[in-house]
């Protein structure tokens, strides 16, 4: 009994959402244009005087323009929303199913410069046994592929499909106008139940509770990942560990992850933005290839963590002669010592 209970809800689980979010691709557009519409744009007059309600033939010619103009705008708003999140889905889909699933692993070089690394201190890049394959920067392995997946940020339970590296800009797209969609779907529900052919009509019941409720968990997941990721530049696989360490210019920076907006690749909204995304303009266009993309997933640093120049008054004085002297050699060895984790510089005094 227990055994069949937990295999229901594992089943609801991974396919619950995504049935519903077929119910809200098909169920209103069957009722805006099967219904809404047709009662706009009727010749039919409904006279309510009382107890005494009844049709007449032909609407007076201002309401049947005010019937047309809201037609018209029912129309390009469903239009806009359903053209954007339905490819958009469908795109993201795609994208992590096969290109994601059959695409060759990105293999980076052992070290560089600026890299993430395992351990604090330590110059090696993390390493995934299970794929037996060297992490480029923020690649994680997935589970549900059973490869590790360059920018894989998490599985998303409305299309049981998780977001990497190229479907990250649709996925953004995704929530944004499911949102809209679903709070139009609710306007549309509650006015087509104000027409009083329709009262007690129970798909626009249905449809309006659905929208409703779904609009609200839309809008609450489209708040937290335009945050993690472009207010912060921060994967939601970045963070499920507390820390995690970055190799800079010979010293070790470690991000406690609670903190997004710590993040070491978090460049400001705007340029996260431009980085994930591209232009503005080309928020609509999901499938183009970002700058994040050219650059295989490696977003640049933010400048804070770069080491600051060491003025030459903090050197000791015999140093400074030195570095008056030799140029920039000392400083680089000066500013090497002077970062050194704390970890380190305790072992070097014992
Ligand atoms: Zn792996």
């Amino acid at each position: 009994m227990a055994g069949w209970f937990l295999k229901t809800l594992k089943f609801l689980e991974l396919w619950g959402l995504p049935f519903l979010l077929v119910v809200q691709a098909f169920l209103p557009p069957a009722l805006i244009f099967g219904r809404l519409l047709p009662h706009l744009l009727s010749k039919t007059y409904h006279v309510a005087d009382g107890d005494d309600e009844h049709w007449v033939n032909e609407v007076p010619p201002e309401d049947r323009r005010h019937g047309v103009t809201a037609a018209i705008l029912i129309s390009v708003f469903f239009a806009v929303t359903f053209l954007l999140w339905v490819p958009a889905v469908v795109y993201a889909l795609w994208s992590w199913h096969v290109t994601a699933r059959f695409r060759p692993l990105d293999n980076p070089p052992r070290v560089a410069d600026t890299m993430q690394v395992q351990k604090a201190g330590d110059k090696k890049r993390r390493f995934c046994g299970l794929c037996n394959v060297t992490k480029g920067d923020r690649t994680y392995h997935s589970k549900q592929l059973g490869r590790c997946i360059p920018f894989h940020d998490h599985v998303c339970l409305w299309w049981a499909g998780g977001v990497w590296l190229e479907n990250v800009k649709a996925y953004l797209v995704f929530v944004v106008f499911l949102t809209l969609y679903q709070v139009y779907c609710t306007v549309v529900a509650i006015w087509v139940l104000s027409i009083p052919d329709n009262r007690n009509s129970n798909p626009h019941i249905a449809l309006g509770v659905l929208s409703g409720a779904m609009a609200i968990y839309s809008f609450l997941i489209a708040m937290r990942y335009w945050f993690s990721l472009v207010a912060c530049n921060a994967l939601e696989f970045d963070t499920l560990a507390p820390e995690r360490y970055i190799w800079v210019n010979g010293r070790t920076y470690t991000w406690h992850t609670k903190r997004m907006e710590e993040s070491p690749w978090n460049l400001g909204w705007s340029k996260n933005f431009r980085l994930i995304i591209g232009p503005w303009w080309s928020l609509p266009f999901f499938w183009t290839t970002t700058p994040l993309m050219h650059a295989a997933g490696q977003s640049p640093l933010r400048d804070g963590l770069l080491l600051p120049p060491i003025p030459l008054q903090n050197l000791a004085p015999s140093r400074r002669d030195e570095a008056r002297s030799t140029g920039s050699d000392v400083g680089v060895d000066a500013r090497r010592r002077s970062t050194l984790t704390p970890r380190h510089s305790s072992s070097r005094s014992d």
